[in-house]
């Protein structure tokens, strides 16, 4: 029998705001453990949480780019559960009025995957158990009280491919909003999957699994591949897909038990009494949707129709905010956009790649990449030189015209000195002509390589090439 799979994901990301969600304490990451506390955060008896304004306004920003219908009432609730990560033994969450819900993010494909919901918590503290047999663990609790959105979606995704490119698609968008840094390796966007499997068709449900400690696209895509895999075997042979809570584990690519999955009525949700109930106005909504940034589906389409970019560029250039706004910038000093595009896609990201650094940290003085460009269109520089110098202008920040003049990086074009140096070595290295005359059309190369050398890199390739080829057909009629 084949089966279809249906997956639903739950996706939450880290906030940026400065402070935590209730208390006025760093947000910082990598802290000293336990340097970012306070009594609120901590869960001491008696201490009053405050909701921090700027965590509403970032989920209305999630909510408002992701389609939601924003709600004019909500509240806060307790999730009560007892686990050492948790100094209060619940966590402040929302659970029947979220902020955002009815939302929806198209795919390529057009198609559309729905969001159920999108609400605030905090989140817990970090433990960090000691080696095998040693039998204590530690619990850091700078993390306590960070603020998170948690993003639900509908059951719609059908393959780990589509769950993989809505999780890249959702990440995008969160960084544009400019709310999360979105880092999966420190646990800022953090993604756990409901997966079922059901007969091709079908229209009942199957019984789900929770699939959670994925920490990278990667990840997704094969704990839902093997989950698929374990259900279909399963399900093939008549047995039952128990309902449970499984984690990936990495190391050896499976998932495993890890619990039976609690109901909801486990967590007794009520509404906290210490937090007043959020009462939304429209004209503030409004101004948070006024304030929305150019969207990346917006701004790929825009830099295709603009820009004529291929729509490869225009996906890879829109991928980060900054490159995107970098790119725009270049073409401000010089309106060429396909050079532009290629050098950010070429050089800009193989220097960024080399550094292990993301288009964050992009140091480089736009106008000083126009005026490199300028420089080689004009022949003032060949596009070998132009990459030295771009490499020098990404490490140094120094202009292209300050090292061009400092190394005395100049390109000869200039037909008579060319000629001399091309005459020079067909003297010099006679095996080479011979060879060249006799068939070996490779013999040029080493030729042009020692043209090359002689003018220390500084000769016009084309304008070599065309001499040398001129100066053997000579040779070869005489
Ligand atoms: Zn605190």
């Amino acid at each position: 029998m084949k089966f279809e799979a249906v997956i639903g994901l739950e996706v939450h990301a880290e906030l940026a705001t400065a402070t935590k969600i209730f208390c006025g304490c760093a947000t910082k990451y990598g802290a000293e453990p336990n340097t970012q506390t306070c009594p609120v955060c901590l869960g001491l008896p008696g201490a009053l949480p405050v909701l921090n304004e700027k965590v509403v306004e970032y989920c209305l920003r999630a909510g408002l780019a992701l389609n939601c219908r924003i709600a004019d009432y909500s509240k806060l609730d307790r999730k009560n559960y007892f686990y050492p990560d948790l100094p209060k033994a619940y966590q402040i969450s929302q659970y029947d009025l979220p902020l955002c819900r009815d939302g929806f993010l198209r795919l390529a494909s057009g198609k559309t995957i729905r969001i159920t919901r999108i609400h605030i918590e905090e989140d817990a503290g970090k433990l960090i158990h000691s080696p095998e047999g040693e039998g204590y663990s530690l619990v850091d609790y700078n993390r306590a009280g960070v603020p998170l959105i948690e993003i639900v979606t509908a059951p719609d995704l059908a393959t780990p491919e589509e769950a993989v490119e809505f999780l890249e698609k959702l990440r995008r968008i969160l960084m544009y909003l400019g709310i999360s840094d979105c880092k999966m390796e420190e646990g800022s966007l953090r993604c756990d999957a409901n997966i079922s499997l059901k007969p091709a068709g079908a229209k009942h449900l199957g019984t789900k699994t929770e699939l959670k400690n994925i920490n990278s696209f990667k990840a997704l895509g094969r704990a839902l591949a093997y989950e698929i895999e374990r259900q279909s075997e399963l399900l093939a042979e008549g047995k039952t897909v128990k309902q449970e809570t499984r984690k990936w584990e990495e190391a050896k690519q499976r998932t495993l038990p890890l619990r039976s999955k609690e109901e909801t009525q486990d967590y007794r949700y009520f509404p906290d009494p210490d937090l007043v109930p959020i009462e939304l106005d429209p004209a503030y909504v409004a101004a948070i949707a006024a304030s929305l940034p150019e969207l990346p589906e917006a701004k790929k389409r825009r830099f295709i129709e603009e820009y004529k970019l291929p729509e490869y560029d225009a996906d890879l250039i829109t991928g980060s905010k900054h490159l995107a706004d970098f790119f725009e910038a270049v073409l401000k000093f010089y309106f060429s956009p396909k050079a532009a595009s290629n050098w950010i896609m070429g050089e800009v990201l193989r220097l960024l790649g080399e550094e292990g650094l993301t288009p964050e940290a992009l140091a480089v003085n736009p106008a000083h990449l126009a005026d490199l460009l300028r420089r080689i269109d004009a022949g003032e520089i060949s596009v070998s030189q132009g990459k030295t110098v771009f490499e020098k202008v990404f490490r140094t920040g120094a202009s292209p015209e300050e090292i061009i003049r400092a190394e005395g990086i100049r390109q000869i074009s200039d037909e008579a000195r060319l000629r001399a140096v091309v005459a020079q070595v067909l003297q010099t290295y006679p095996q080479s002509v011979h060879d060249y005359l006799n068939g070996k059309t490779k013999a040029a190369q080493f030729l042009i390589g020692q043209i090359m050398r002689e003018t220390k890199g500084q000769a016009n390739p084309q304008v070599i090439k065309v001499l040398l080829e001129e100066e053997l057909a000579k040779l070869a009629q005489g």
